[in-house]
């Protein structure tokens, strides 16, 4: 499906069953969700008064009270009011859908209950990978269509190798949310995003909001530099904010989705969201500024030696290590010229199908023509003619390595399963307070961004209308 075409976004099972629920909880359709909403408006209403306090006191031009002393002083100016919308967007790596229960989280459940979150969580594109997705969200494209179609792979028209480190715009298709912003004239701000530092358009990248990726900078840090922004001139302040943090990934790598450690980084992730909720009441600011958390993915554990080996092919076809261009979660297979891929699929699939293979029930090989069309994976050159979906949980390598035991955590895999899930949750002023949306697909998200800020944006992937769900209708 190519770019600005209406397209149903999430399976047939579950298209229907979100045309058959009202896309916004609705007090006394559910009784449960009906008393919900009385306690979360209960929140609401006491939150609405410490707010109302806070913004009589800074607006007034006759009572000088502490906190309109402090905000003077730390902002340079008497009210809250910024001449136009901004959004701030946070993304944690790796934060599976259902993270937030593992532990206090007292600032994504504010967010929630002051804001809308997606019920089963945001749905990640396929491949649920991380420059992919992150991508998506900003530019609202399926992978084919904005070009990065894996973390790593080679453009066959050019045999040029796209790495995490390559900047080099010629990889990079579609408009980014930051590019859009910098087409209307408005400045934008984007730390360590995927794409952030590639110069593409009118977006130049500016050495102060947008820095070079830099894995050593503390994640409070990055929030007190996103923060520090508010203190600019009116008209200097970026519009939008993307900010990028690693965690709680890079430990879900390490020890799967279970561990403690995991419990600890989603506990530092929510005291972040808190660091940035205080820094922007500090400022007046909370319900003036969009305050988007969202995840690029999920994860899930790899243990139980769940391996699929290339080598075990050998009896049906050979498959040399030249022709694999990524092993796992997403086999993808380009044959040299002459080798005829829909016969490597066909023998590939009988051995799979013979029972002789290790975990061979756990992986399905396609000519990417032929793979389910809710993957949206195939209108690329870029991605291999042969693509195989790995089961959750499952690795591919091309052989066995005495002693390997590999127990830890992945992503990658079908974005159907739920293990790839992550969070949505936006607070501010065009979402709904204590509103729970279905899950959608990240592609959505360019437009309601480009909604919220009031900016039209570039063509995409993403349903006509969504937005009208996802935001207050007014
Ligand atoms: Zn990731």
């Amino acid at each position: 499906m190519a770019p600005n075409q209406t397209t149903s976004l999430l399976s047939d099972d579950e298209s229907n069953h979100d045309t058959r629920r009202n896309a916004r909880t609705h007090p006394g359709t559910n009784p449960f969700i009906f008393t919900a909403l009385i306690a979360l408006s209960c929140v609401g209403l006491s939150a609405a008064s410490a707010f109302g306090f806070l913004y009589f006191s800074t607006s007034s031009s006759t009572t000088h009270s502490a906190q309109k002393l402090s905000s003077i002083e730390r902002t340079g100016r008497p009210s809250s009011k910024l001449p136009r919308p901004v959004v701030i967007m946070i993304s944690a790596d790796g934060f599976r859908f259902g993270y937030q229960f593992k532990t206090a989280t007292p600032s994504i459940d504010r967010l929630m209950a002051e804001g809308t979150s997606a019920d089963r969580g945001l749905i990640p594109v396929y491949p649920t990978l991380t420059f992919p997705n992150h991508y998506s969200i900003v530019t609202g494209l399926y992978p084919a269509y904005h070009g990065i179609i894996n973390n790593y792979f080679v453009d066959p028209a050019t045999g040029d190798e796209f790495t995490l480190a390559s900047h080099d715009p010629k990889f990079w298709l579609g408009e980014p949310l930051w590019e859009t912003v910098a087409n209307h004239g408005l400045p934008a701000a984007a730390y360590y995003w995927a794409g952030a530092e590639v110069v593409k358009g009118s977006w130049t990248c500016p050495p102060q909001f947008c820095p070079k990726y830099n894995s050593s900078v503390p994640l409070e840090e990055r929030i007190d530099t996103l923060l520090s922004n508010f203190d600019l001139p009116l008209e200097e302040i970026p519009v939008l904010m993307n900010l990028y943090i690693e965690s709680p990934d890079a430990q879900g790598h390490q020890v799967g989705p279970d561990d403690p450690q995991i419990t600890a980084a989603v506990g530092r992730v929510d005291s972040l969201l808190g660091r940035l909720i205080t820094g922007l009441e500090q400022r007046a600011l909370l319900d003036e500024v969009t305050v988007i958390f969202v995840g690029d993915h999920g994860m899930v554990g790899t243990c139980d030696k769940k391996y699929i080996y290339i080598e075990d092919f050998a009896e049906w076809i050979d498959i040399p290590e030249e022709w694999i261009m990524y092993h796992t979660p997403v086999l993808s297979i380009r044959p040299p010229a002459g080798v005829d891929a829909a016969e490597v699929v066909s023998k590939m699939t009988e051995a799979l199908e013979s029972g002789k293979l290790n975990n061979g029930g756990s992986l399905k090989v396609y000519l990417k023509e032929n793979l389910p069309a809710r993957l949206h994976y195939s209108d690329s050159d870029r991605i291999t003619p042969i693509i195989g979906i790995v089961a959750e949980g499952y690795t591919v390598e091309q052989r066995r390595v005495a002693g390997e035991e590999m127990c830890w955590g992945s992503h990658g895999y079908d974005n159907a399963a739920f293990s790839m899930r992550t969070i949505f949750v936006g607070r501010g002023p065009k979402f709904g307070k204590g509103v729970v949306v279905p899950s959608f697909e990240n592609v959505e998200l360019y437009n309601a961004v480009t909604s919220i800020l009031g900016i039209s944006g570039a063509p995409n992937n993403g349903t006509s209308g969504f937005v009208n769900t996802v935001l207050r209708r007014r």
